[in-house]
């Protein structure tokens, strides 16, 4: 099939999609379009894009991907939508739902557009980072589905089906409050963990000769974006302190066991906790 791709956002996640579309549609021509000069002509560089583009020329598109940051999705996207012809398809990977769905909720062409959140991705951004695979085996959650075209939302699923994901569905505010807990908080505590460590350790070299592998895997995801998980913790704001607020109370209460020597019952709650390993067994 020959088709017009465009990718908005061309980083660690358009790249990656863009990578997989190339395998599905050699034919296809991939259109990219970004903000910084530099991660676009590195995608071009790359052949991640066969073209550069900008926002006014994408009525011909026939799939475009919006795989900015979450404030910019919310940003462009009634204007994306404005522009769209009548079979195109418009597909979201932002990592929050809520307000992406409600701000296109009304738009006479919200049919064409699919919101989701592929539950993949590193500590790396940028064209350079992407990488083909990065999909296989991996969930992709759909908002709405019952707001998108029967007709586009079965090219959606064909195109996540051939890519080897894992398709399920929510409503946005499940979607925003659950991954809160699994995703958003292990951003921030990661985050905390690693200010916390070189609040204490001035000296950096001490850091390095004294971690250890359980050190760098807690705070592996403080190497993230700073601006897109900004975006994000301020748009699930409401469901982030709450997951927060749990961490801390947890946080508080193993901090007064230790005080209060009561190693028993941190060893039992250890234990219990252990239960993590089957959990992620099951998901893996
Ligand atoms: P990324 O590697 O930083 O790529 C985003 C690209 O979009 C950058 O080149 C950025 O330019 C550009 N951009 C930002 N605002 C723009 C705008 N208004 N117009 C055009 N281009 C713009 O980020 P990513 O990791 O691919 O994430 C992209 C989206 O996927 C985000 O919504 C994120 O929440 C979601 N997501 C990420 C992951 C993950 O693990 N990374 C997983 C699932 C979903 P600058 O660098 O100049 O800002």
């Amino acid at each position: 099939m020959k088709m017009k791709i465009y990718i908005i956002g061309i980083g660690l996640i358009g790249g990656s999609f863009a990578m997989e579309m190339r395998k599905l549609f050699p034919n296809s021509a991939i259109i990219g379009i970004d903000k910084s000069e530099n991660n676009i002509n590195k995608a071009y560089e790359l052949g991640i894009i066969d073209k550069k583009s900008c926002l006014s020329e994408i009525s011909d598109a026939d799939i475009i991907l919006v795989s900015v940051p979450v404030k910019s999705i919310i940003n462009l996207l009634p204007n994306i939508l404005d522009k769209v012809n009548k079979n195109s398809l418009v597909i979201d990977f932002g990592s929050t739902k809520n307000s992406i769905c409600d701000v296109i909720k009304d738009h006479p062409n919200r049919e064409n557009f699919l919101a989701t959140h592929p539950i993949a991705g590193t500590e790396f951004s940028g064209p350079t980072a992407a990488h083909k695979g990065l999909f296989a085996n991996k969930n992709i959650i759909i908002c709405d589905k019952h707001r998108t075209n029967q007709s586009r939302l079965e090219i959606a699923l064909k195109i996540f089906k051939s890519m080897k994901m894992k398709v399920s569905y929510m409503n946005p505010d499940s979607h925003d409050k659950h991954i809160a807990y699994v995703s958003h908080l292990s951003h921030l505590s990661s985050f905390m963990l690693g200010k916390t460590v070189m609040d204490e350790e001035k000296n950096e070299k001490n850091i390095f000769d004294m971690a250890g592998s359980g050190f760098e895997s807690t705070v592996r995801l403080a190497k993230s974006s700073p601006e897109m998980w900004t975006d994000i913790f301020e748009d699930n704001k409401e469901n982030i302190i709450k997951s927060l607020d749990d961490y801390i109370e947890n946080l508080i209460q193993i901090n007064n066991l230790i005080k209060d020597d009561r190693f028993n019952e941190i060893e039992l709650q250890l234990k219990s906790t252990n239960y993590i390993k089957t959990i992620l067994k099951g998901i893996n």
